[in-house]
């Protein structure tokens, strides 16, 4: 068992940093709002620190899950960011989805400082951190994935070293293609079903297990159907990761065209009130 620090609870983080307690880690959390870590500890045990380097000091590995690439770099490198705390050896470990260039910006500060960085996005949303089953796409040496991956294990279905740094997050991108795409597939579906007065449950039942079922479709299109958005992967976060995507795309000559569309709509649902919304809230712009 390892001392683990875990950096940022949100709906990702709080369930991971859980499972890592669960496992028999020693767990020290922080969050920047503190009210969060307090009442972590309060469920799980473990310790909270008043800063992300003083969480990281003496651990072993440091795990993050925050926003974006800026509140990254923050956490790492600020003043008070965990690799002022980290004692050379420590892996630090990031479960943020971010672009591969501030990953690999970031991974080379921390070899200079004799640290190990892994970049370990993640998918499977709140439900697949709750329940311990993420898929993992991993960056980094694979002498450092190879001392990270058993304790990632405490919350991943699948966890696979795909590269070096930046691979994890180029991994993830593909699978934010996929989705984007599928999405707007399904929600034309589910609302041209509808428009045309078939029950969309019964269809379903019937497609899922054919050539046409997804992930998306199994666990969404109950709530698709309902008109239902309040919870799950938000809107936001979504054109956060495709912003990524399409930049990246530029960079190395890829070509996204669907993905650039489905952004667009994305857009409409924000203009819609729907950032918070989850993914699946596409099918609003069709009804
Ligand atoms: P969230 O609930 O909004 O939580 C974000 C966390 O990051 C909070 O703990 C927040 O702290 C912290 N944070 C943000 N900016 C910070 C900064 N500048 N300094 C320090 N802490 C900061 O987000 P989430 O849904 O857990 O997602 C986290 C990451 O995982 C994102 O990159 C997202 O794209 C990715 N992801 C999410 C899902 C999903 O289904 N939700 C699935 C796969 C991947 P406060 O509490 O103080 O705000």
């Amino acid at each position: 068992m390892a001392d683990v620090a875990f950096l940022g609870l949100g709906v990702m983080g709080f369930p991971m940093a859980g499972h890592l307690a669960a496992k028999g880690h020693r767990v020290t959390v922080w969050n920047r709002t503190s009210a969060k870590a307090g009442t972590w500890v309060e469920r799980h045990g473990g310790q909270a620190a008043a800063t992300a380097r003083e969480a990281a000091h003496g651990a072993e590995f440091v795990m993050a899950c925050v926003g974006n690439d800026d509140d990254l770099r923050q956490v790492c490198t600020g003043v008070d960011g965990a690799f002022a705390g980290m004692d050379p050896g420590a892996v630090f470990v990031d479960h943020t989805t971010v672009s591969a260039r501030v990953t690999r910006d970031l991974a080379g500060i921390a070899r200079e400082r004799g640290l190990g960085f892994v970049d370990a996005p993640v998918s499977g949303g709140q439900a697949g951190a709750e329940n311990g089953v993420l898929s993992i796409m991993c960056g980094g040496t694979e002498a450092d994935y190879a001392r990270a991956e058993p304790v990632m294990a405490a919350y991943a279905r699948i966890c696979r070293r795909l590269g070096d740094s930046g691979a994890g997050q180029m991994a993830k991108m593909m699978n934010q293609i996929c989705i984007a795409g599928l999405m707007q597939g399904l929600s034309e579906a589910l609302a041209f079903g509808q428009k045309a007065g078939l029950d969309g449950e019964a269809v379903v039942e019937v497609i899922s297990q054919g050539a046409a079922g997804s992930w998306q479709m199994v666990n969404r299109h109950k709530t698709m159907l309902k008109d239902d958005f309040d919870f799950g992967f938000a809107v936001d976060w979504m054109r956060k990761d495709l912003a990524i995507c399409l930049a990246t795309a530029e960079e190395i000559g890829a070509r996204l065209p669907v993905t650039a569309l489905v952004d667009q709509f994305y857009k409409d649902v924000q203009l819609m009130g729907g950032g918070r919304n989850d993914t699946s809230s596409l099918i609003r712009r069709l009804k």
